[in-house]
């Protein structure tokens, strides 16, 4: 009986796992604080699964172990967007102490063909380019290249839905902010987003009202990870589930990301 109950307990349940119970249900079961830290804490989990194209690829996540995320833009989106991305970006890397560069690489030549052949009739396909950027050789350690999370400013629409700024996954180490020329001089709001997809990129793949009430946090009015990116400031309960996360990155990996 004890036995079984070890068992059963033992077994911590993924972000992933959560996810599905948050989407749904409509009232999802309330949790506390500490159950909470736990399904985000085996974050390394990630580290784990060979969900590769290839099964003789790099797992998903691979990109932390480069501790860098290279900023590029479309020459059809003006330079200030991309400084206002690195700003959103650097944001919320700072807050969280986490010790990565954000590199500016502003136009590089070689973005543009895995842009180009993502896109379908003007619309760019995010899920597709960001499989593209999981592979590309400048990635690749044997190649001579370095791992890093590829941030990609466009001015195409998102197949993902022509609303949305932005379609970002940290296990493909991939944000693409959609920046048609209405939306390019929305410097401020530009900004917020970038935060806001910064931390899916880091491994916060939720928004705010979708998860239920967490026992032991206040309910702020607004918050980041909300899709409507109307703040830059992320509530208690995000913050801490994204420490969490990066905490259980180190226990997997034996690496030091997080500033103490
Ligand atoms: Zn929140
Ligand atoms: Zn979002």
């Amino acid at each position: 009986m004890v036995r079984n109950d070890i068992r059963i307990s033992s077994r911590e349940p993924l972000a992933q796992d959560f996810k599905i119970i948050s989407y749904e249900q409509k009232a999802p079961i309330p949790i506390d604080r500490d159950k909470w830290l736990r399904l985000w804490s085996p974050g390394g989990a990630y580290f784990n699964n060979n969900h590769g194209f290839s099964s003789d690829y790099q797992p998903y996540g691979e990109w932390v172990n480069g501790k860098e995320i290279r900023v590029f833009r479309e020459p059809s989106v003006a330079r200030p967007c991309l400084e206002a991305t690195v700003e959103g970006l650097c944001e919320m890397v700072d807050e969280l102490g986490l010790k990565l560069d954000v590199l500016d690489y502003d136009i590089e030549a070689s973005v543009q063909p895995m842009i180009d052949a993502s896109t379908e009739y003007g619309v760019l396909d995010g899920e597709q380019l960001s499989r593209r950027l999981f592979a590309e050789s400048y990635r690749d350690t044997n190649k001579g290249g370095k791992q890093h999370a590829d941030v990609l400013l466009t001015s195409k629409p998102l197949r993902l839905g022509d609303e949305n700024w932005g379609e970002t996954r940290f296990n493909t180490g991939a944000m693409i902010m959609s920046l048609p020329q209405g939306r390019q001089g929305s410097y401020d709001f530009i900004g917020n987003v970038a935060k806001h997809e910064a931390a899916h990129l880091l491994g916060f793949q939720e928004h705010h009202a979708r998860v239920g009430n967490v026992i032991g946090y206040a309910e702020p009015e607004d918050c980041l990870t909300n899709w409507q990116c109307s703040t830059r400031d992320i509530c208690e309960r995000d913050e801490d589930a994204l420490l969490a996360f990066w905490l259980g990155i180190e226990q997997k990996t034996g690496q030091q990301y997080l500033k103490r």
